[in-house]
């Protein structure tokens, strides 16, 4: 199972163009995790920002900062 664009969503705001992250199945016994893994991500979508320590604000979505890589804490 591999994730693509995960990192676009940030720029929704600043970008014309919407860019959704793409899920792309390989193994269709990973079904079941993947819808999982998919209403995770809906479900964050709704909540607020987080701010890192670098003073970037970062998605809900995103495990970890657009601007320094850093992990969500
Ligand atoms: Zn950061």
């Amino acid at each position: 199972m591999d994730v693509f664009d995960a990192h676009a969503v940030g720029a929704r705001g600043e970008l014309a163009a919407i860019v959704y992250p793409r899920l792309v199945l390989r193994d269709p016994t990973q079904h079941q995790r993947a819808r999982a893994l998919i209403a995770r991500w809906e479900a964050r979508s709704d909540q607020p920002d987080w701010p890192c320590p670098c003073g970037e604000p970062n998605p809900a979505a995103f495990e970890t900062c657009w601007a320094c890589g850093r992990e969500r804490p």
